[in-house]
């Protein structure tokens, strides 16, 4: 029995050596980035994969499912669902980063940024939007986007790209959003290389931070922007990677949701193959890393989307039906690839996200 019970600690001590030492799997992530695909469920996933035949997002080999509902809903808004991601916590449909008390909760960009890391927001919406605002802003209604600029404007994030250039410009200012004199595009210049168009982001050369915001307002759908996720991802990947210490990216595939909302169905295709895309791009840079986690998700399903008739070999999918055109309460999936991405196959709540990886920065 002694010999046994030596026999025993030794092989204990042996398994929590070699995960001491960092077996390959249970590496923590130097690198994590973040990819919210709103209003992706399964449907939007499935159509995505007969229209390009392989997607990207299939070299994550962990797999599983995400409940997504709000404190106060069964079916959740992006801005409760995006508050679960990035702060690992339940809230009302509306919080912009605060809990059901409207208390701000520290967000892992905010952990990240803390930690020496950089940190990263990409996004083809408004970056003022609920998606991209719940990692760096705190308030109690998503459609407060003055405040959310000037939050943002003073956050500590490195990259910004995305619309919206709109919310950060005085009021007396053509195609200003906002509703005050502020000149919050000046703070934001301060100590970021600042562009608003696509002559500027070409000539790039490597800053070491950047806002870009290419409209006033939302960029266009993804076959007539002028920049595309894929190439936002990228250039935000080249400029944080310059950071020793790590970084944090979250790239928001924004109009998955309003294709869905709108029951376009291919609007909503268009979207996940360009989110696809930009997934592709994270993935690139991950293999060749080895110390980056990518995480792919969604915030929730909009449209309560359907496939009823296609054909695979012609990559079509022709017959769709929605349901709503709002979001559904159905599971969305979760991928993930790299160090520490095991935690996230099997069935679990979305505030698994903003706990876990909150954990890895820490
Ligand atoms: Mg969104
Ligand atoms: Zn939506």
């Amino acid at each position: 029995m002694r010999k046994y019970m030596i026999a025993l600690a030794g092989t204990i001590l042996l398994f929590a050596s070699s995960s001491w030492a960092g077996a390959p799997s249970e590496r923590l992530p130097k690198n994590i980035i973040l990819f919210i695909g709103d209003g992706m469920g399964v449907a939007q996933v499935s159509a995505g994969k007969t229209v390009k035949g392989t997607l990207q997002l299939e070299q994550c080999k962990t797999a599983g499912l995400l409940t997504t509902h709000a404190s106060d809903a069964y079916v959740t808004d992006s801005a409760a669902g995006a508050t679960a991601l990035a702060a690992g916590i339940k809230t009302y449909n509306k919080a912009i980063g605060v809990d059901p008390d409207k208390k701000p909760v520290k967000t892992v960009l905010e952990y990240a940024a803390e930690k020496g890391k950089a940190t990263g927001l990409v996004a083809t919406c408004t970056i003022t939007h609920a998606t991209p605002a719940c990692f760096a802003a705190h308030v109690d209604d998503r459609n407060k986007y003055n405040e959310i600029a000037e939050q943002l404007a003073r956050s500590p994030v490195d990259v910004m790209l995305g619309g919206g250039w709109g919310y950060f410009v005085p009021k007396s200012q053509t195609d200003s959003k906002r509703e005050d004199e502020q000149d919050l595009w000046a703070i934001l210049a301060k100590d970021r290389t600042a562009i608003r168009t696509l002559e500027e982001f070409q000539k790039l050369a490597k800053p070491k931070k950047l806002v870009g915001l290419f409209e006033a307002g939302h960029l266009g759908k993804a076959d007539s922007r002028t920049v595309t996720l894929p190439a936002m991802t990228a250039k935000a990947i080249e400029i944080l990677a310059q950071n020793k210490n790590g970084f944090f990216l979250m790239v928001e595939g924004s109009q998955i949701d309003w294709g869905s909302h709108d029951n376009n169905s291919d609007y909503a295709i268009m979207e996940m193959v360009d989110f696809d895309d930009a997934i592709g791009v994270g993935l690139d840079f991950a293999k060749k890393n080895n110390e980056t986690l990518i995480v792919v998700t969604a915030d929730h399903e909009t449209g309560g989307y359907s496939l009823l008739g296609g054909s695979v070999a012609e990559k079509t999918v022709t017959k769709t039906a929605f349901t709503t055109t709002g979001h559904s309460g159905v599971m969305v999936p979760i991928f993930a690839f790299g160090p520490g991405s095991e935690v996230f196959g099997g069935i679990h709540d979305n505030t698994i996200v903003g706990q876990k990886l909150i954990e890895y920065v820490k």
